[in-house]
């Protein structure tokens, strides 16, 4: 894997890059321009010089997608099975170099980018199989002499629209599943990680993926949107796998609406975790500092509100006041519970929730808020902070249902806690936000879980663990304002990237009319 300087888009197998084409002052800016990626953790490495395209792009690129998936679709499942094995084998063989770029261009650590980059490895492996498995069924006819059978069709070209806070296995969560079953992709990451969806790119043209299957476009928000319509209205776009935050995704859904498809919607979360009165407060504690602050509380399964018992909330506010004050920061390539914000607009809108702190709340645990700096410092601090997106992490007390910091998802290193009763409250704070991604309890009693299982609203339910951490083989996604109930994952991503064809085959050489004829 060979990291380039400047990035661009891949249509039809070939490097897309108008800016260069034309030269730099030849080029109208609206078509094609050059934005920087950087390094959170220094904002002066330049990552990758990035050239992002206009609508036209997105067009074109569903254009090629469209052209070479009707052969790509008679390629039998097993052989594409294969590529997807020989992706998997390839990101194994550049996991290292993968994993680095991913935390010098997004700022997660490294062990956790490792993890990242061990999903895609995973989900290609069961992948793989699934190329070799039954895609259909046999199907018993109320007829004599008449088969009925199913098979799993592609749908087409796909669209897949990804944040970058998991740049690469969110991304592969959508290519590989729609890849072996035989559709076309069209891809475009989040412009700030550029550089790990050209290695990605990369990496699956070298497993063989044919030129004009898998095309990569990088464009921003509204070059994209515009590009969206343009490629629905002319018909060269079957389905979108949308990831990102809850109002572009309400935007994505609308617009698919009105082309009577259905998205697959992955959105945001404001994550509960319930603390139980018999909760093991060890457990609960460290579950919360990874979920709270693992990618600087930058996942959608972020950790957003402990619900603790009133009878053990100021034990566990002791804990994790604790925990939080001793955790170690800093430069994402050491041993750090958390690095830097993934890029400036995120640390602009985690500023935003700052405010909000210190106007109504009192925060614990550490009491610096905002950037950690000179002026600012930190602990224990790993590195240097200076050049980097760098956060003070915030627990914030007694938030109340009317907070923002309560229903908000404020995407950052901070947390809220608050109290319960009675389950059935619990319950409900759980669910008021209106999100359904992610949710947690520490309990050990199994009536309080089937109770809260049954509950609560989210299509993730942990118990005695994190709200955030995923295996590529179960059911990942949510409800209300995190999703449309689509899931990815397992066997379950299947229903998005294929529609089922029914098939009647009369055997009999007579009209036999189901209904009608039968006689019981
Ligand atoms: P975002 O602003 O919605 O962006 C997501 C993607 O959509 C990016 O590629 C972005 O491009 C693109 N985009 C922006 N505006 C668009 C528009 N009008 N039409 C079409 N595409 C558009 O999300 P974000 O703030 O970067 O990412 C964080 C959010 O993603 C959080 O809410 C997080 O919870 C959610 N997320 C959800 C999951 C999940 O599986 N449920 C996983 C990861 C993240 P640019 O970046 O180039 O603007």
């Amino acid at each position: 894997l060979v990291h380039p300087r400047r990035v661009a888009a891949v249509i039809g197998g070939r490097q897309h890059d108008l800016y260069a084409a034309a030269g730099p002052a030849g080029i109208a800016p609206e078509t094609a321009r050059v934005v920087s990626s950087t390094n959170p953790a220094r904002l002066s490495d330049v990552v990758a010089e990035v050239v992002l395209d206009g609508a036209e792009a997105i067009v074109a690129a569903a254009a090629a997608a469209r052209a070479a998936q009707r052969e790509w679709a008679d390629v039998p499942a097993p052989v594409r099975g294969e590529v997807v094995g020989a992706f998997g084998r390839l990101v194994e063989d550049n996991a290292e170099t993968l994993a680095r770029l991913v935390t010098r261009e997004v700022g997660k650590p490294l062990a956790e980018a490792r993890g990242e980059v061990r999903e895609i490895i995973d989900t290609c492996a069961l992948f793989r199989g699934e190329g070799r498995r039954p895609h259909g069924q046999t199907v018993p006819s109320e007829m004599p002499d008449r088969e009925l059978f199913t098979y799993r069709e592609p749908l087409g070209v796909v669209m897949v629209i990804t944040a970058g806070n998991f740049p690469v296995a969110v991304p592969s969560w959508y290519l590989v599943p729609a890849l072996l079953t035989g559709n076309a992709v069209v891809w475009k990451p989040a412009e700030y990680a550029a550089a790990c969806a050209a290695a990605l790119m990369d990496l699956l043209t070298a497993a063989g993926v044919p030129p004009g299957v898998a095309n990569l476009v990088l464009a921003d928000g509204p070059a994209t949107s515009l590009g969206l319509e343009r490629a629905l209205d002319a018909g060269l776009v079957d389905k979108v796998g949308f990831t990102g935050s809850t109002a572009v995704g309400r935007f994505v859904g609308a617009l698919c609406g009105r082309h009577l498809q259905s998205p697959c919607l992955e959105l945001g979360g404001k994550n509960p975790m319930v603390v139980a009165p018999d909760a093991d407060l060890d457990a609960a504690v460290a579950a919360a500092l990874f979920a709270g602050f693992g990618t600087a509380g930058q996942r959608c399964t972020s950790l957003g509100t402990v619900i603790a018992h009133e009878s053990v909330h100021d034990a566990f506010r002791r804990r994790l006041a604790a925990a939080v004050s001793g955790a170690v920061l800093g430069d994402p390539t050491r041993d750090v519970l958390y690095g830097p914000l993934l890029d400036a607009r995120f640390a602009a809108g985690f500023e935003d929730y700052l405010a909000c702190v210190r106007d109504h709340h009192e925060p614990f645990g550490s009491t610096a808020l905002g950037r950690i700096g000179p002026a600012s410092p930190r602990r224990g601090f790993v590195g240097d902070p200076e050049p980097g997106l760098y956060y003070h992490p915030v627990v914030v007390d007694r938030v109340r249902p009317d907070d923002e910091l309560f229903t908000a998802e404020t995407f950052g290193p901070i947390v809220g806690l608050t109290t319960y009763r009675h389950l059935e409250e619990a319950v409900e704070l759980a669910n008021l936000p209106g999100y359904g991604l992610s949710s947690s309890i520490f309990t050990g009693d199994p009536v309080t879980v089937r109770r809260f299982r049954r509950g609560v609203r989210a299509g993730m339910v942990s118990v005695n663990t994190s709200t955030s951490g995923a295996e590529a083989h179960l059911p990942f996604g949510g409800n209300g304002r995190s999703g449309n109930g689509a899931r990815q994952s397992g066997q379950w991503v299947l229903d998005q990237v294929t529609r089922w064809q029914s098939l009647t085959w009369e055997l009999s050489g007579r009209l036999q009319k189901a209904q009608l004829d039968v006689s019981v």
